[in-house]
């Protein structure tokens, strides 16, 4: 991609579209557009039509459209699979029509079966039944990334997919409802602090292990494949460690300084026990992550504060 890139991100709104935008703008791309400053209604196969055929981007970054943590996946399943499967059609198939140089879909790890080999390969996808909670939303990811792959394969488009580690940093879904553990668990103690709480909940048993991704490392990435013909269908960007939800809790305890006491609320779902990627493909390609969790929880911390101003 030249300085000069016509560049669409989908899903500007939450992370990796809203990261992705600040990221390219560092490095002097600046002929980004985006649902927010297009007006693109991505449900809307006459403006997805409309503003491919006026702005004929070059390189499509396909983020995410609606998405959340547990919670938010078992209240709006319909809203998950519906608005995922229409946008990301309506976006493919202009990419195709007008002649896209190449285009990323993000994918998920919840696309992967429940029980599967950890950590996981790009192999396993497809191997076995889902977890029930995020079902509707990872189908709408399997059908992506097998639309990439058949558009690659029967007309030789160059549309791959990735998928991440979950997701933190600056930028991220602080709405409690709709937010992943990290950005929960970040307000919840940073409130609990300033409240002098004696004691703060942390859902389920604790004992589930979560990989997790800084959203620069993950951008970086994400330009590092645009940028690289690797003739690949789907690749996973992990950061090659995972946490216990347990440990996570008292390293946002210490980094946010809260003072009391963590509860783990069992009658509150664990999801899937694990999940782990295996990322050797793109380390083997020669990209490596910077950020380790510590450091990145302090960055996001330190964000969440300004945008705040708390
Ligand atoms: P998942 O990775 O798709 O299961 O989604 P989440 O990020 O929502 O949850 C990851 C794990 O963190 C699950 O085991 C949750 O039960 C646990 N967890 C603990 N406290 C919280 C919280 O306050 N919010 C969320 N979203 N998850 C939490």
């Amino acid at each position: 991609m030249n300085k000069n890139a016509k560049i669409l991100i989908v899903g500007d709104k939450i992370l990796p579209g809203k990261g992705l935008i600040a990221f390219l703008q560092k490095q002097g791309l600046t002929n980004v557009f985006s649902e927010t400053n297009t007006g693109l209604d991505l449900l809307s196969q006459k403006s997805v039509t409309a503003f491919f055929l006026k702005e004929q981007p070059e390189y499509v970054f396909l983020g995410y459209i609606k998405a959340g943590g547990i919670a938010a996946n078992m209240k709006y399943p319909a809203d998950f699979i519906y608005e995922n499967l229409e946008a990301q059609n309506n976006i493919i198939r202009a990419a195709f029509k007008n002649k896209v140089k190449k285009l990323l879909f993000y994918g998920s790890s919840c696309a992967y079966p429940k029980k599967c080999p950890q950590p996981i390969r790009e192999e396993y996808l497809l191997e076995g039944a889902l977890e029930k909670t995020s079902q509707p939303y990872a189908i709408s990811k399997i059908a992506g990334i097998e639309m990439c792959r058949s558009f690659r394969q029967q007309y030789g488009t160059d549309f791959f997919s990735l998928i991440p580690a979950t997701i933190y940093g600056p930028g991220d879904d602080f709405n409690l409802e709709n937010g992943h553990v990290i950005s929960s668990l970040i307000k919840r103690f940073h409130e609990a602090k300033i409240e002098k709480k004696k004691e703060i909940e942390v859902w389920g048993s604790g004992k589930p292990r979560r990989e997790f991704i800084y959203i620069d490392d993950l951008c970086r990435a994400s330009v590092f494949l645009m940028n690289n013909d690797f003739n690949i269908n789907l690749i996973n960007v992990g950061f090659g460690n995972d946490i216990s939800i347990k440990k996570l809790a008292y390293l946002v305890k210490k980094i946010v300084g809260f003072k009391g006491k963590i509860i783990f609320n069992t009658s509150k779902p664990d999801g899937v026990l694990r999940k782990i990627l295996d990322s050797s493909k793109i380390n083997d390609i020669g990209w490596k992550p910077e950020f380790d969790l510590e450091r990145g929880l302090k960055l996001t911390y330190e964000w969440y504060q300004k945008e705040n101003n708390i």
